[in-house]
């Protein structure tokens, strides 16, 4: 396995069939949403790179262990912990505080942000809550909607195109580049939480940790094997490329260096002689670790939606939405769709907004794409998340009965 920190230029291959362990059995085959997985029945199956997007979800569902990453930065950020002229940021995704407790003993599903917090700050990291970037993204995401519906009303040349599509998981993004690249216009330009976070931490967060930014090493910490792919783009050096303009002269470094999943972070604290199940709560260090609970539901189906609405309605209305919890996106039904009337106080009339929420991407997204493709489709903004259930079942996440040391 290789370890790495991330240069410009993208990962490949980061899933890998281990020969010597694949009966050729096809389970695997049943979770790729992009068919890329190769081999007759009982013979050894391979991967197709071009077509993979690095989502894991192959490896969490092989019952022999026969899937692989062939990447992780566990020993670069041990090392980097131990390093006194470097502040280690630890940037949480939402989904990975309901999953890690299972690697230490605690219950399926047990909230555990408080001991997560404290066992990850006893190994040396400043917290950097992603729900703070989903926070930040949403208000990125959400704007950007209401001003393409403006525009889109009122007929204005360069509207950008409707339905706007959700940008946060690097699944669906490569799936859209690869196979729809003429719907990328309606991709929104926001970057996911991870990216916005690792930006923040090395240009606002330079100030708060009062360190200069190459001596900040980010690392993320996902449910999300795909998220490795989205941090080694070579185009999300963005805080770099602010330095620069304002006066730095360092070699290029990313936004993210590392990206660490839930079961490499349970593999960490380990090897660290950390047990989370024991360690006392801690509330974080900085501002990094306030957020909303807007943020917090991104690590599910429909939780980016319904963050998005709550701000939609703010901004067009003036008012908070009566009832925050938005019924219609949340549940595991493939692609749920809503209507939200209102009135917009900028435009001045009632306006119908239609939402879809599509997860489990594989099954459920070719119908949606050929709507939209066609010029037929109803809605305004769509969700998608590649993983059935969203992020809390990501190809990051611990592997029941497998335990970290798999
Ligand atoms: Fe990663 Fe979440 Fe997308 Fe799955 S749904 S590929 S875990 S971002």
């Amino acid at each position: 396995m290789t370890t790495t920190t991330y240069q410009p230029g993208e990962i490949q291959g980061l899933i890998k069939i281990n020969a010597s362990k694949c009966k050729g059995c096809d389970a695997c085959k049943q979770f790729c949403p992009t068919h890329a997985i190769h081999g007759a029945s009982g013979a050894v199956h391979s991967i197709d790179e071009d077509k993979c997007l690095s989502c894991g979800q192959c490896l969490i569902n092989c019952p022999f262990s026969a899937i692989e990453e062939t990447h992780s930065a566990l020993e670069t950020v041990i090392k980097k912990l131990a390093d006194k002229n470097t502040t280690v940021v630890g940037i949480i995704a939402p989904a990975v505080r309901v999953a890690i407790g299972e690697e230490f003993g605690l219950g399926t599903g047990e909230l555990v942000t408080g001991k997560l917090y404290g066992a990850m700050n006893q190994a040396g990291f400043k917290i950097f809550d992603c729900n703070f970037a989903a926070d930040l993204t949403i208000m990125e995401e959400g704007s950007e909607f209401i001003h393409r519906l403006h525009a889109n009303v009122k007929g204005e040349a360069n509207a950008g195109p409707l339905p706007q599509f959700t940008s946060c998981c690097p699944g669906w993004v490569r799936y859209l580049e690869t196979r729809y690249p003429a719907l990328l216009p309606n991709l929104s330009t926001a970057k996911s939480p991870q990216q916005m976070a690792g930006a923040v931490a090395k240009t606002y967060g330079a100030k708060v940790y009062q360190m200069q930014p190459e001596n900040i090493f980010t690392v993320s910490v996902m449910p999300c094997t795909s998220k490795k792919l989205e941090a080694s783009r070579p185009e999300f050096n963005s805080a770099w490329q602010y330095h620069q303009e304002h006066g730095g002269n360092s070699p290029s470094y990313q936004d993210i260096d590392a990206v660490l999943t839930t079961r490499e972070m349970a593999q960490l604290l380990k090897m660290l002689d950390i047990d989370l199940a024991n360690t006392e709560e801690y509330q974080g260090d900085s501002l990094f670790s306030e957020y909303t609970g807007a943020g917090t539901i991104f690590g599910t189906t429909g939780g980016v939606m319904e963050a998005a609405l709550r701000t939609a309605h703010k901004v067009l209305t003036g008012t908070e939405m009566a009832k925050l919890e938005f019924e219609p996106v949340r549940g595991l039904k493939g692609v749920k769709s809503a209507s939200v009337s209102l009135f917009d106080t900028e435009l001045n009339q009632d306006v119908t907004v239609n939402v879809a929420v599509v997860h489990d991407m594989g099954n459920n997204i070719e119908p949606v794409l050929r709507d939209v493709m066609a010029g037929t489709s109803p809605y305004h903004f769509i969700e998608v998340m590649n993983c059935a259930g969203g992020c809390v079942n990501g190809g990051g996440q611990p592997i029941e009965g497998k335990g970290s040391s798999w």
